[in-house]
């Protein structure tokens, strides 16, 4: 059983790491600094994704990925968790979803699951 303890610093690389890797290069994502990290408590999910357009306000805000320290305990599930939130953040960039799993994310879901040896099922 993997123990990593997660820190924001390895949040934001993680998220660099997949933002240079397809298909997430090709998507025009904001570089890490424009995206706020944080590392949660909660156990009852892996991650969270608040886009910056949901705000009914309009715009400006920093997007933020959060990801549960309780939860996700190795490498492996960091990365996987990433990759998933990324999605949302593209829907969100797009406008095409707000943070629910509709038939794009299921199609770009797996295709990053085929490209980076992610597990449909638990993704
Ligand atoms: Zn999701």
């Amino acid at each position: 059983m993997a123990k990593l303890t997660l820190t924001p610093e390895m949040l934001e690389t993680a998220y660099e790491y997949l933002r240079v890797s397809p298909p997430f290069c090709r998507w025009n994502l904001p570089h890490a600094d424009q995206v706020m990290f944080r590392v949660m408590g909660t156990r009852d999910r892996f991650g969270h994704f608040r886009g910056r357009h949901r705000k009914a306000t309009g715009d400006d805000g920093f997007s933020e990925i959060a990801i549960s320290a309780g939860m996700v305990r190795s490498t492996d599930l960091l990365i996987s968790t990433m990759a998933h939130e990324m999605i949302h953040l593209y829907q969100d960039e797009n406008g095409t979803a707000r943070g629910h799993h509709n038939k794009e994310f299921l199609r770009l879901a797996k295709r990053v699951c085929d490209l980076h040896g992610f597990d449909h099922e638990s993704f």
